[in-house]
């Protein structure tokens, strides 16, 4: 059986490319007699791998040289805890609460001080971004926090908040190298590479150095202090050694095509496809507000749970995998990350197309 077209949310698909060459080097990576997978990560062979990937980072970000970039373990959901143990110097945070990742970072925060939220979408199922131009951020608020792209409700922050000069934090996981960011913006950028970049098991943190500190929260673990990763260089354990080989794979991937302004353009057409479609089906329905749509996630619905599980189940069979919406929003979802070819965008309108033609 060949590949299919793969809409998952994450782990997600990767680029075919990039796959085909790991598999060329599985045996044998670069003449060292062995793979990735079994080699010491104090090995010059791994340690140029590591340094290549942050150097074609730093290029595709264009990430200024007092950021830091750390390669850690734990996926998106250990930097909940994390932060806060890192950065609540005054005992207190805000967040902006946009889906369900954010909730569970407040969730976390909480236990670690005080946590203010200061804008939230749960009134209307998470399905818009709150205006944050003029929120009540705290005087005493160690850092603003953001889900830059909700997963699951397919919105996007299109404007960053107004932070009044406190530090933003923001959880990419779901768009991260999506499109140019302006890193000077945030203090903290960081995410769970398996939706957007690589393999599950790698988290990258792009963080400012002076929010580096010893100064953490009593109790702090080793291994959760932003400090003992640095002064490592992300190696003061052993690190996910093979997803962050795929992962520089993939930087390398990136910029063959262009940088992150071309892929945004490509990421613009392919959501184009999907949501001009949307918008005048008869039978499907995006759920996200329009001015927030996500180009990463898109979700949408029939309003009938019956006919939803029959698009499912008939797509699946037409080798469109992975399209059923989360349970907290329902219907559908069609995540279309970097690594999703246009032609399987234009593929799944079509058969949106077809499926409406005998559905209405
Ligand atoms: C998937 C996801 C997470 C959770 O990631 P893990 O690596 O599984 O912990 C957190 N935030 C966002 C935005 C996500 O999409």
């Amino acid at each position: 059986m060949g590949r299919v077209y793969n809409f998952s949310a994450g782990p997600a698909v990767l680029p075919e490319e990039v796959l085909r060459e790991a598999a060329d080097e599985m045996l044998d990576y670069n003449g060292s007699g062995m793979s990735v997978m079994e080699m010491s990560h104090r090995s010059r062979a791994f340690q140029e791998i590591i340094e290549t990937a942050e150097s074609d980072l730093r290029e595709l970000m264009d990430i200024p040289a007092n950021y830091k970039v750390l390669f850690l373990q734990g996926g998106a959901s250990q930097q909940f805890a994390m932060i806060p143990m890192n950065l609540m110097k005054h005992g207190a945070a805000d967040y902006i609460v946009t889906g369900q990742w954010a909730k569970k970072a407040a969730a976390e925060a909480k236990k670690y001080g005080t946590v203010n939220v200061i804008a939230s979408s749960e009134d209307e199922n998470f399905s818009y971004i709150p205006d944050c131009m003029d929120l009540p951020v705290s005087e005493n608020a160690d850092y603003v926090y953001i889900c830059e792209n909700n997963t699951i409700y397919g919105t996007k922050f299109k404007e960053l908040p107004n932070t009044k000069g406190k530090t933003l934090v923001a959880d990419v996981s779901s768009c991260f190298l999506s499109e140019p960011v302006d890193v000077k913006r945030y203090g903290v950028i960081y995410g769970g590479v398996q939706k957007n970049i690589g393999p599950a098991g790698v988290v990258i943190v792009i963080i400012r150095e002076d929010l580096i500190t010893d100064e953490v929260l009593p109790g702090t673990p080793t291994m959760l202090k932003y400090k003992t990763h640095m002064d490592a260089r992300s190696l003061y354990n052993t690190p996910p050694a093979y997803g962050i080989y795929i992962c520089g794979k993939v930087f390398k991937w990136l910029k063959k095509q262009g940088g992150l302004s071309a892929m945004k353009e490509y990421n613009e057409k392919k959501a184009r496809l999907l949501y001009d479609y949307l918008d005048q089906s008869r039978l499907f329905k995006g759920t996200a507000a329009k001015k927030d749509r996500s180009l990463m996630n898109v979700p949408f619905v029939t309003g009938n749970d019956e006919l939803d599980a029959e698009f499912v189940k008939e797509a699946k069979k037409a080798g469109f995998e992975n399209l059923k919406g989360h349970r907290s929003v329902g219907g559908m979802r069609a995540s279309i990350y970097n690594a999703m070819p246009a032609e399987g965008v234009e593929a799944l309108a079509a058969f949106m197309r077809k499926f409406e033609e005998e559905n209405v």
